[in-house]
């Protein structure tokens, strides 16, 4: 519910904006299914860049990363890897690998054995070179302590840094991992989370993510693709996409939102903001639009909770709605207020714990205030 921080992109510019994999209406049904799983779908991944697939279960993304590799064909449209069409080549043409969910390791294998298995199609490597392959990666996920060690000895975690370095001993152009923090526990995952930037930073390979955690893609995304019923409904980095969403869908998706239904009754004004009527309270507010308005057209304003302030007194801020507190959570750091308004909509206000001895009267019952700045919302026409 708080603000989830989002990665800054971490490129350096002599390789920005090199596109390294290139999708062109790519297109995908199955059998015994109405719709294309995958629809018409273009997309530009840039060199070095971890780039996420991210979107509800079901919305196309592992069938997407599936065609990439080469495990699935489209039914039409193509896919670019340093400007080769690779559409038609088999998996093992292409200089992609692809690290699976389950990691798939080999049990009857030792760490350093499982690691090595990814330079089985090698051939040309003398044992040393092998040897010395093997003890690079085993270093760069942290694991030369293990490396005689079995699967079914390893923690989660530790699996998941076998079937990683892996997967990239072979230094693929292109890594696809599908959902590669899916089996870890929450504190795992945090770790996981830093050791794979970090990683992927080291090596400057592209990786291409899927994940159905939008808080996992904003925090490892260098770009990131939204996904719904086998489209792609934005695309950018994740501080845009969070302040921006171009629809309600992805401003719900990405974090928790408060939407309210309004229409256009004032022009946009010297400093770019829109008068808009709330259709549920009839108050008027100020926003910005990216997008020109017209005068009677039905929009949404979105406002995320960590932005509007609550008070029993009339706000400082610009824009303010009247309503009353039905009740409030304490979340560690955070309050969560749930706030009703005069039509009965709910609306969520987060403040810092430590506010809430300054406003000890916010009590289920009383009238407040819920206020925000004009330069917080964000108006969605979708
Ligand atoms: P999740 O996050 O749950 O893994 P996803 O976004 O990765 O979901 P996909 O695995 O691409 O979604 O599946 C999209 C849809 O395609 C689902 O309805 C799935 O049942 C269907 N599907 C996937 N593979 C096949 C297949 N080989 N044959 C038929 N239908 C399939």
């Amino acid at each position: 519910m708080g603000k989830i921080l989002t990665k800054k992109r971490t490129k350096t510019s002599s390789i920005q904006n090199k596109v390294l994999v290139n999708i062109l209406n790519l297109t995908k049904a199955f059998s015994g299914q109405e719709h294309n799983i995958v629809d018409n779908i273009s997309l530009e991944i840039d060199e070095g860049d971890l780039f996420v697939l991210v979107g509800p279960s079901g919305c196309g993304k592992t069938t997407l990363l599936r065609m990439i590799a080469g495990f699935e064909s489209p039914d039409s449209g193509s896919i670019l890897l340093d400007g080769q069409d690779i559409t038609n080549l088999p998996p093992y043409e292409r200089p992609i690998n692809m690290m699976f969910q389950s990691y798939a390791l080999f049990p009857h294998m030792n760490v350093a054995d499982n690691i090595a298995f990814g330079l089985m199609q090698e051939k040309n490597l003398s044992k040393n070179e092998r040897k010395a392959r093997v003890e690079e990666s085993l270093s760069m996920v942290n694991l030369e302590n293990l490396a005689y060690r079995r699967p079914h000895q390893l923690s989660g975690g530790q699996k998941q840094r076998v079937a990683l370095a892996r997967s990239l001993i072979k230094r693929p152009k292109l890594l696809l991992l599908d959902e590669p923090l899916g089996a870890l526990d929450r504190q795992t995952k945090e770790n996981t989370k830093v050791e794979l930037i970090k990683i992927q930073y080291m090596l400057n390979t592209t990786f291409i993510m899927v994940t159905h955690d939008q808080e996992e893609a904003m925090t490892l995304a260098d770009k990131m693709a939204v996904m719904k019923d086998g489209k792609v409904l934005q695309i950018g980095e994740a501080e845009d996409i969070y302040e921006f969403p171009n629809s309600r869908f992805v401003a719900e998706f990405v974090d928790s939102i408060n939407i309210f239904q309004g229409i256009v009754v004032k022009l946009k004004n010297k400093k770019g903001f829109f008068g808009i009527k709330i259709e549920e309270t009839k108050e008027i507010i100020m926003a910005k639009s990216k997008i020109e308005l017209v005068l009677g057209q039905v929009i949404w304003v979105g406002v995320r909770p960590e932005e509007v302030g609550i008070d029993i007194k009339p706000a400082k801020n610009e824009n303010q709605v009247v309503g009353t507190v039905i009740d409030y959570a304490f979340l560690g750091d955070k309050i969560v207020y749930h706030v009703e308004l005069k039509n009965k909509k709910n609306i969520h206000v987060t403040v810092p714990t430590s506010e809430r001895a300054k406003n000890p009267e916010l009590i289920p019952g009383k009238k407040v205030y819920i206020s925000w700045y004009y330069t917080d919302g964000v108006i969605l026409t979708e």
